[in-house]
């Protein structure tokens, strides 16, 4: 029996949780813009009637405003993000505990094992979990429905906002393989250009091809790519409750437009760092291990990594460790088409945290910082790892004080 998979995916999510929380932002074109004051800072999502100036996510703010000058600017609110996030989950995990989130706007859903339990449809009981979240939530989402994850997340896709797209055995070929190779799952800008260069655009013509020959010019993800354009993608989705602690959270942006210079930059970057930093404190972790990437305009790649002295969530430290690798690595003079920062090496925040916010507490010379792990050590040693909680001081909101 065919599977029932559903991709469900929150529409312009950022815009629409700025708006939950302030409702006149639905009637102005809007943008969630980090770094607000820097003509430099980059959009990341924009609200309906900023769309219609053709206001785009990943350009600067004065590309943005050249388009549209009353642009009305937000600064991002990553942990709200995610706790809206967690909510919509919470949804879905009514119908499944197979919910397998895809970012922190999208999750897959298998459905196979509780359709017998609902009187209708895949596809009607997409359109309850869509009213379900438009209602409780105040937010909208599109839904993909069919027999695997790949075409499902086509489907969620193909009509937004606020809408259901049923992609079966029966009608794939008519949707799916009109559409461009780019548009599947794990199909990057340099995949399709190779694809391309042999002469295939769209899905079907990837699905037509030999996959021997995909295989000689793309390797093991040449038959992948040919399985999902056949629609044999097989993975399953997980259950949310067996997911492991990520070994790395990292994010990355492929710019409208190739940024270059300290300025450009540090607003790309810090655009980056923003939601990474949330992330690690949603997974309660800190990293010890900052890299970055950069993409030149022909697709070369740069990579850099640093091992910190010592374990931090701190969106500064982040920013400033990633800013002094792109800038050793000659990053700050030349044009820049994607940025990637990543950190990795995590640890969790429980082994990490005494260390950290006594010494940012204390702000002393690292002599200072060594007696003072020194006594740390021995307090621990004879009390307990739980037994120092020193100069930790955390806001109501979840947030470090020590973070502006
Ligand atoms: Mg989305």
């Amino acid at each position: 029996m065919d599977r029932v998979i559903l991709h469900c995916d929150c529409n312009g999510f950022f815009a629409s949780v700025e708006m939950l929380s302030r409702p006149e932002l639905r009637d102005v074109p809007m943008a969630v813009a980090g770094d607000p004051e820097s003509r430099h800072g980059i959009i990341l999502a924009k609200n309906e009637l900023a769309k219609a100036y053709g206001v785009q996510t990943a350009e600067t703010i004065w590309q943005a405003k050249k388009k549209c000058p009353s642009l009305v600017l937000v600064p991002p609110h990553h942990e709200k993000y995610h706790e809206i996030s967690k909510l919509v989950n919470k949804i879905y995990l009514d119908y499944t505990d197979l919910v397998d989130p895809f970012g922190i706007d999208e999750s897959f859903l298998d459905l196979t094992a509780s359709m017998h339990l609902f009187p209708m449809s895949p596809a009607e009981l997409a359109d309850v979990i869509r009213a379900r979240v438009r209602s409780e939530i105040g937010i909208t989402i599109s839904v993909g429905v069919s027999f695997c994850r790949v075409f499902a997340k086509l489907g969620s896709d193909y009509k937004k906002p606020d809408a259901t797209t049923l992609i079966s055995r029966e009608n794939f070929r008519e949707i799916v393989w009109p559409m461009s190779v780019s548009a599947l799952l794990f199909v990057g800008k340099r995949t399709a250009a190779l694809l391309e260069r042999q002469g295939i655009a769209t899905v079907g013509e990837l699905a037509a091809a030999d996959p021997l020959h995909l295989t000689r010019t793309l390797g093991e993800a040449g038959a992948t790519l040919h399985r999902y354009a056949n629609g044999g993608d097989t993975e399953p989705v997980r259950s949310y409750y067996h997911r492991e602690r990520p070994k790395s959270i990292g994010n990355g942006m492929t710019f409208r437009r190739n940024i270059v210079g300290e300025d450009e930059v540090r607003a790309g970057v810090s655009a980056l760092v923003d939601s990474v930093a949330a992330r690690l404190r949603e997974e309660n972790c800190k990293c010890t291990v900052v890299q970055v990437q950069i993409k030149d305009p022909e697709f070369a790649v740069i990579q850099r990594q640093t091992t910190l002295k010592r374990a931090t969530w701190l969106r500064s430290e982040i920013v400033e460790t990633a800013m002094s690798l792109i800038r050793a690595a000659g990053g700050l003079g030349k044009m820049i088409r994607a940025l990637t920062v990543t950190a990795a090496g995590l640890v969790a925040d429980d082994e990490a945290e005494e260390q950290l916010d006594i010494f940012s507490a204390l702000d002393e010379s690292a002599e200072k910082r060594e007696s003072v792990e020194g006594t740390l050590h021995e307090i621990r040693r004879r009390f307990g790892k739980g037994s120092i909680q020193l100069g930790y001081y955390k806001k109501p909101d979840g947030s470090d004080e020590s973070e502006s």
